[in-house]
């Protein structure tokens, strides 16, 4: 099957930002800041990102020296922000314990900030041409399909992991890894695999038995909670908008946010109770509508609440902001919806 594999990437690897070219000499520096921005985001999305970033901080050194406030603001956007502080920490890491070189082994890597098993094997793999099981979910999708695997996710990980090592090649390991990869993302889809297109359809099971629609199987997962709370969405008579930095640790920590009443799993708050914690006092107004945002593990609705004020000190945590310097700051995608939502009512 590597044979197979190998060839047909050959001809038909994807060409991105973060990769070589055949011939050309892989960065790590680029192959690590690309894989903790793909992990739970898409290859579309991580373009602009990754351009932006190694243009800003074209070293591991130059990111190490950045302040994590100027990280939060590049990476706003992209979301699951705890990234982006252990980006943060790595590059550091990397530079006080390793003279800002990365370790080539698998096992090295694992011990940085922010490398789990995947994005240990993925950068040994890719970066270095080690030997490594580079397991995402386009690999385990691929290699359900392959073996014909009906035990559900996720249950069945580990042995799509232990199935995917008898797989591996004996050379080329970078190469096989991002092989398995694109195929993932351009032939065997989640829906209608492309298996005409396919080099491996000749060793494939699911394929044979016409069940490639069918795999891999997942059960079906509990909804999520819904937590619900306020926005206090507030402007002065300069055209600032009042912004609060979140504590540190925790869900988007360390980023900016439209202060919020506590995202609690209750009945939204009645507006008179809400404005105990409103962070400025004023004639609040609920704005029609709510907004929606879905975090791993809850879901957030928000009812908006709008106010003007005359300009005022900011308290502590907070500042006023320009509305037309808002992109400017780091604040999430959920926030970014609270403005756009609010902006239209008042
Ligand atoms: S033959 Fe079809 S199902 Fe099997 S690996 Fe190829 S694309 Fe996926």
């Amino acid at each position: 099957m590597p044979v197979a594999l190998l060839d047909w990437y050959d001809r038909h690897r994807r060409i991105l930002p973060w990769r070589a070219l055949p011939g050309k000499t892989v960065d790590p520096y680029h192959t690590w800041i690309s894989e903790i921005m793909l992990q739970q985001t898409t290859v579309g999305a991580v373009g602009p990102y990754f351009h932006k970033f190694i243009t800003r901080w074209p070293t591991i050194e130059a990111l190490a020296k950045a302040p994590l406030g100027r990280i939060l603001e590049m990476w706003a956007g992209l979301g699951y922000y705890r990234r982006a502080h252990l980006l943060h920490a790595c590059a550091k890491k990397l530079v006080h314990d390793h003279g800002g070189i990365f370790p080539h082994t698998e096992s090295e890597l694992r011990a940085l900030p922010g490398f789990g098993p995947y994005t240990a094997a993925a950068v040994a793999a890719i970066a270095f041409d080690q030997k490594a099981n580079v397991v995402d979910g386009n690999v385990e999708r691929v290699v359900a399909r392959l073996f014909a695997e009906k035990t559900p996710l996720p249950r069945v990980k580990e042995k799509l992991r232990a199935l995917a090592a008898t797989l591996l090649p004996d050379a080329r390991f970078g190469d096989y890894a991002q092989a398995l990869m694109d195929l993932g993302a351009t032939i065997c889809t989640p829906r209608k695999p492309k298996c005409s297109l396919c080099p491996l359809t000749r060793l494939c099971r699911a394929h044979a038995l016409g069940e490639e629609e069918q795999l891999p199987v997942r059960l079906v997962s509990k909804a999520k909670p819904v937590r619900r709370a306020i926005a206090f969405f507030v402007m002065d008579n300069n055209e600032r908008v009042l912004l609060r930095r979140r504590a540190a640790g925790g869900l988007l920590g360390g980023m900016m946010e439209i202060p919020t009443t506590k995202w609690d799993e209750q009945d939204l708050p009645s507006l008179a109770a809400a404005k105990k914690q409103a962070p400025v006092k004023a004639n609040w107004k609920l704005v029609p509508g709510t907004v929606r945002h879905v975090f791993s593990h809850f879901t957030l609705e928000l009812a908006v609440a709008g106010a003007s004020v005359e300009a005022q000190p900011a308290g502590k945590q907070e500042k006023w902001v320009t509305f037309n310097r808002l992109r400017n700051e780091a604040l999430p995608s959920v926030m970014r919806k609270i403005v756009h939502h609010a902006q239209g009512a008042l």
